[in-house]
Formats: C-alpha cells, structure tokens, sequence
C-alpha cells in the first residue's frame, strides 16, 4: 500500500534540496546532491542503485527493482532538476503543506513526480508481491536543458515500456509536441544611405520574409489539425542586423522556432522555410537568403491500444474510479527519446500550478493518486 506520510516527508525533502539545472541558470548546483540522496534512500528501500555522471555535478539516480523473470521491464522516468528560483514570490526550498497544497520549487515540475515513483515501488517491495520484469527507476538530470540524463539512460537501459512521471494532472498523455530552431540569413547589400541604386536593404528583405512567413502560418499551419495538440506554429525569436542610420544593412538574421505535431520532422520544416522563402523570391528577384535548421526536437505520439498505454489507463480507472481522459502536452517532454529508442512510453503525473513561475505548488493528493495509479499500473506491466 501507498503510504501517504511517508510519501509526504519524500516529497518534502526533494524540495529542500536545491538542483537547479547549471546549464540554464549559469550558477545553478546542479544535480549530485538530490540524485546522492534519492540514491541512498533508494538503496534503503531495497533497490539496486547506480549512478551515471553524464557531466561534472550532472547525475542520474537509477534504482533497478529485479524482477524474478520472465517478465516485461517497465521503466518509471523523472527529471530532477529544475529551473532557477530567482525572483520566486514563495520560499523555493522550504516544502509547506498549505491545505492540499504542498508549496516549493520543483513540487509540481516534477519531484512530485518523482516522489510517487519512488513511492510506488517502495510500494511494491512492501506488498511482498512478486514482480516478473525488472522495474527501472530513472531519475534524470538536464530535462529543462538538453536532455543529457535521458539520453544517457537509453544507451544503457532499454526496458519493454517506459512512464514519465511530468504533471498531467493524472490523465493519461499520449502525445506531445517537438520543435524546431532554425536561422535565416538575408543577404543585402551595403552603401552610402544616400544611393538607394547601390544598396540593397537586407532588413526590408527579412521583413518580406516575415510576412510571408506569417501567412504561411496562419494559411497552412493552421489548416493542420491534431486532434489532442491543435495545430503547429511557427515564430520569429530573435533577430539582428544593421550597422547604422545611413548605410544600407548587407545582413539580417532572423532566428524562428517552428513548433510541430506528430508526422512532422526536421524535412518538413526545412521543406516549408524554402518554401516561404522561395515564395518570397519570386514576388522580389533581389531578395537573397538561406535557412539552417540547427537544432530538433521530435515530435511524440503513442497508441493507446499501445499495452503500456492501456495497463495505465485500467490502472486509473480501477484506482481513481475514473473515466480515463487522453490529453495531449504542449511542451516537449522526454518521452521522445524514450520512444526514439523504441520504448512505448507514456506520460502520467500529478496536478498543480505554476512550473517555472513566481509561485509553484503541486496538489499533494494527487500525487498520493499519481502513486495508487503506478503501483497497480507496475503489477499489471511487469507482474
Ligand atoms: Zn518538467
């Protein structure tokens, strides 16, 4: 059985310890001592633990529960870290239970995730239920950055099914968006400001492209439905160029990033930037540009007649006593490079408010629930 207590003083004391990923806050202590601390209390549960030092201070936690054998692996995944706590209304790292609200940096994105996968295999050992297939406990580092600690998990541990535990407010997630960041270079032509024959203004030819670009969004990207994420979307984040009042700019850089739905890839999206620009071109011969799509993200989806997607949804219809919801995430999650090694995964967390805000709690009794949920939920995969 779930303990509720015990889940609570677990819970507190992740928010007490401060991890804050170092590669988004310069500054930020990085993940060795929470991943040392949940490894040891791992250990006194009775798990075998290890750790991958993926970078100096950067750590996994992973517990392995063996199972006898003979049966499926599931893997329980949860990131650590978490983002800065610098202008936070709330003390970030004293955890106080306000009515059902546990109240800390981290309680919601995601050591209240966390604290329900140790939770429920702690659960598990308890019960003295035997469990057929290994059960993996991840606990990650770098999620709100790039995603080292999963990476490193999957070269060496690819189990037959994987859960995230990120917020979802206990309804099953089978699906989430990926992105993509690209730059377009415009090419001008500087000159005197006074000989307009001469130049060719590279910052007129980047606002050309942005309102082509715009249109391309807002014709077809919105045309483009995903049932559970809507439609994709593109936006201009930074840009740059020029060099003072009388010269003609040679050189503007616009940086975008293009969010995008499942059946979408890096091809499609430096398939539609050459498009746009293409369409640019033909309307203004002058008009000179290139596109580099230097950074991706895939987008993830998963069936629910997927196994691991059904054993979580029995779990919360048999535990919450509820109809099962299928929701979609906005953000990026690491569950893509669970699938992208082959590992049908699905995402189920608790519910709260205010990930990377001023003031961020998570509703403590659903993260009793989230626990109820992945203790039946490991019997049914791995039992
Ligand atoms: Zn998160």
């Amino acid at each position: 059985m779930v303990s509720e207590k015990r889940l609570l003083e677990l819970l507190k004391s992740l928010i007490r310890i401060q991890s804050v990923n170092p590669d988004l806050t310069p500054g930020g202590n990085g993940e060795e001592e929470i991943a040392r601390f949940i490894g040891s209390y791992m250990e006194s549960v009775g798990l075998l633990v290890r750790y991958q030092e993926v970078a100096p201070g950067r750590l996994n936690a992973i517990g392995v529960l063996k199972g006898t054998g003979g049966g499926r692996s599931l893997m329980l995944n949860g990131h650590i870290d978490t983002v800065d706590v610098e202008g936070m209304t709330i003390d970030p790292l004293d955890p106080v239970l306000k009515g059902d609200r546990l109240y800390g940096r981290g309680s919601f994105d995601m050591k209240g995730g966390v604290a329900a996968m140790i939770e429920a295999v702690n659960a598990v050992v308890d019960s003295g239920t035997p469990i057929r297939g290994d059960v993996v406990i991840a606990c990650v580092c770098d999620e709100e950055y790039a995603s080292m600690g999963t990476e490193a998990v999957v070269r060496e541990y690819v189990t037959d099914a994987a859960i995230v535990t990120e917020p979802t407010a206990n309804r099953v997630c089978v699906a989430h968006k990926g992105f993509a960041w690209a730059t377009v270079e415009v090419t001008g032509k500087a000159a005197h400001g006074s000989l307009p024959s001469e130049g060719v203004d590279a910052i007129m030819g980047a606002g050309k492209f942005l309102s082509q670009l715009d249109l391309y969004a807002r014709e077809t990207l919105a045309a483009r439905k995903h049932p559970l994420l809507g439609s994709p979307s593109v936006h201009a984040s930074l840009i740059e160029g020029g060099s003072n009042l009388s010269t003609y700019p040679s050189r503007c850089v616009v940086k975008l990033e293009r969010r995008t739905v499942p059946g979408e890839g890096r091809e499609t999206v430096e398939r539609e930037i050459e498009m746009v620009l293409q369409a640019v071109k033909e309307k203004d011969p002058q008009f000179q540009a290139s596109a580099d799509v230097f950074f991706t993200r895939p987008p993830f989806e998963v069936s629910t007649d997927e196994p691991v997607v059904r054993a979580v949804s029995e779990a919360v219809s048999e535990t919450l006593g509820r109809k099962v919801e299928y929701v979609g995430s906005h953000p990026w999650l690491d569950s893509a490079i669970l699938a992208g090694a082959g590992v049908p995964t699905v995402i189920l967390g608790p519910d709260g408010y205010g990930a990377h805000g001023a003031v961020e709690y998570v509703h403590f009794p659903s993260v009793v629930d989230t626990a109820r949920v992945l203790f039946s939920a490991i019997s049914k995969i791995a039992g």
